[in-house]
């Protein structure tokens, strides 16, 4: 029987006496569940733009001509271009779900290596290029030189990026966006500061889940998959550090990842999510 996430298991002994055993099955079912929402989503986010392609796929062969109708090479274009648009979507959707779970599952976080945190925001303000300059956004580098973290470059190198891509995203054109790093509390600091559209109170404790936006039409509008801050937020936790976040709507966002200084004790392993 199972009662409120508790199993129990009653058996009678030959002397008469009976035996109760009870297990908590809370945390199962929980994992159990979010598992569930997980497929369930993920399943819906695949098939929204599989869906839109079917139909601009239709719409484009209509566009090129057929029995009932002349070409009409300019909608043709802007179909293809919609077609574009959303598949370079499902691609980033399908690589970041893949991140993801390398992140969640077995694999275990390469040996912690020292990694120089001026090299960890010099390689993103150079992936983040191209983004930057469409909107003539500037990526500025302001803080102490020469920290040190511990983990992993890619995944250090990953989280950040998408942080500055997020300010980018959510940011008017001609704005700017600062890189800020510091020692702390025996620890690294790096924080990306933006002068963006700001994240309201009730989402911000929310924005960190997988799918989460607070703003659907715009992230689908900038490309983004909600996936993004899940993913730092894993990589945070395999190094054994957080990542917050302030904002003001109208204002901008701060988010901080917060890093220990110096190597994990060979004793402890980094926390490794359970989930999925
Ligand atoms: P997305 O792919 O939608 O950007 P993320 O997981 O990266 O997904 O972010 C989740 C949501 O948090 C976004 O949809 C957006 O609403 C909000 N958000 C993230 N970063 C910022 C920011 N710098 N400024 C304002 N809103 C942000």
């Amino acid at each position: 029987a199972e009662l409120l996430g508790v199993h129990v298991r009653a058996s009678a002994l030959d002397d008469g006496h009976v035996v109760v055993e009870a297990a908590d099955v809370t945390e199962s079912h929980r994992v159990a569940r979010v598992r569930r929402d997980f497929v369930a989503n993920v399943s819906h986010e695949l098939k929204t733009p599989v869906g839109a392609l079917q139909l601009l796929a239709e719409a484009l062969l209509e566009a090129t001509g057929d029995a009932d109708a002349s070409p009409d090479p300019a909608a043709a274009r802007r179909f293809a271009e919609r077609i574009q648009k959303e598949s370079t979507r499902l691609g980033r959707l399908v690589s970041e779900l893949l991140e993801l779970s390398r992140l969640q599952g077995a694999e275990p976080l390469p040996e912690p290596q020292p990694v120089a945190v001026d090299r960890i925001v010099a390689e993103v303000i150079d992936r983040t290029r191209t983004p930057a300059s469409a909107k003539e956004i500037e990526v500025l580098f302001r803080g102490e030189r020469e920290l040190t973290v511990y983990g992993s470059e890619g995944q250090l190198v990953t989280a950040v990026t998408n942080l500055v891509e997020n300010a980018i995203a959510y940011s008017p054109e001609r704005t700017r966006v600062t890189v800020k790093t510091r020692a702390a509390g025996g620890g690294v600091e790096i924080s990306v500061v933006d002068q963006g559209i700001g994240i309201e109170p009730r989402d911000l404790d929310r924005i960190f889940e997988r799918f989460y936006r607070a703003d659907r039409a715009r992230s689908r509008a900038t490309g983004g998959t909600g996936l993004g801050l899940a993913i730092v937020k894993h990589i945070a936790t395999n190094h054994a550090g957080r990542v917050d976040v302030s904002s003001t709507v109208g204002v901008g966002s701060t988010f901080t990842l917060r890093l220990p200084g110096r190597p994990p004790e060979a004793s402890l392993p980094l926390p490794q999510s359970v989930e999925i």
